[in-house]
């Protein structure tokens, strides 16, 4: 039930579970318990992935700490943990395939990292002293349950797989210890940065689904990541074998890659993933030097594959033209 109530009365004369919007509601708690079983934790809902990340970043550390990120991990989070530098926190990057750097006083891994499909070595992660975040936001709790792994924080951009339908913008933490959780919590409340109910509506009506829509994202993107391979025009193809997401290299360079980006009918060049629809961008306009030039990131919808296979290919042949 959707229910876009800011109070609810007091019974006898004293607040009861849910009185001020802010504090709780009971369809952001309904998709919270939901995803939090998912994930075999203690859920909290964000506005955006991003509203989550800061809000992790500004509960778990103060002045002076330094956060090891994964390099290739999405790039809105170290570059947004850049704009913390003038409150003194401090980024490293490291490679999530080995062990993360001994300064390192929160360690953020991404599984697999948005572009560049890395996978985090999950041990080497969980035996350092510092608590442990996962990005799961491409792996989704179907292949991945992070907090099994050792990650002590699960984090998600809802807006991708989850809502999974490009029509809902939320973020997701899950916490494995409850003290971890009640901190988030108090944050959260304290500064606003909260899920407003109708997008945890949508939330719940997509999680629903996820089972079956990750089997047929993995089906079609298995099958486009095969067929990418045996192509010519094509250097090389990230994939991790699951999920919707990949990335791929085209032979020619970066106006070949561009070529191939707009050439598509029914693949939407626009950005952003996880959607029934498959989308596909160049990521070099956003990214720079931090990922190859020629490297075309392609999310997978729910299509036919026989459908977007002569869609990307008729679009890499007239690569060169
Ligand atoms: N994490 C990953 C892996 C992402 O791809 C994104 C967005 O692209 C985010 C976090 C940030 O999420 P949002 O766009 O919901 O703020």
């Amino acid at each position: 039930m959707l229910d876009r109530s800011t109070i609810w009365p007091y019974e006898n004369g004293e607040p009861g579970e849910f009185y001020y919007q802010r504090y709780g509601n009971p369809t952001v708690a309904a998709a919270e318990q939901t995803l939090g079983e998912l994930e075999g934790g203690h859920a909290l809902l964000y506005p955006s992935g991003s509203g989550a990340t800061i809000s992790l970043l500004l509960t778990l550390l103060e002045s002076g700490k330094t956060i090891a990120v994964a390099d290739g991990a999405y790039f809105g989070t170290p570059t947004l943990v850049r704009a913390l530098e003038p409150w003194g926190l401090r980024l490293v990057e490291f490679d999530q395939t080995g062990p993360p750097p001994g300064e390192a006083d929160l360690v953020w891994i991404e599984a697999p990292s948005n572009p560049l499909l890395s996978m985090p070595d999950f041990e080497a992660a969980a035996a350092h002293p510092a608590s442990v975040v996962c990005d799961s936001t491409a792996a989704t709790p179907v292949y991945l349950r992070p907090l099994e792994r050792g990650a002590d924080f699960v984090l998600h951009s809802a807006t991708k797989f989850l809502g999974g339908h490009s029509d809902v913008q939320l973020g997701a933490v899950i916490a494995n210890a409850e003290g971890d959780y009640d901190r988030l919590l108090e944050f959260r409340t304290r500064s606003g940065i909260v899920a407003a109910p109708d997008a945890a509506w949508l939330l719940s009506r997509s999680l629903k689904t996820l089972p079956v829509r990750m089997t047929l994202h993995t089906e079609n993107a298995t099958e486009v990541a095969r067929r990418l391979e045996a192509h010519p025009a094509v250097e090389r193809v990230r994939y991790p074998g699951f999920g919707g997401l990949m990335s791929f290299d085209v032979e020619g360079g970066p106006e070949a890659a561009r070529r191939v980006e707009t050439s598509t009918r029914l693949i939407r060049n626009a950005t952003s993933l996880g959607g029934a629809d498959s989308v596909l961008e160049t990521r070099a306009r956003w990214e720079g030097d931090r990922v190859p030039e020629n490297l075309v990131r392609l999310s997978v919808g729910l299509e036919d594959v026989e459908t977007l296979w002569a869609d990307l290919e008729q679009a890499l042949e007239g690569r060169s033209k």
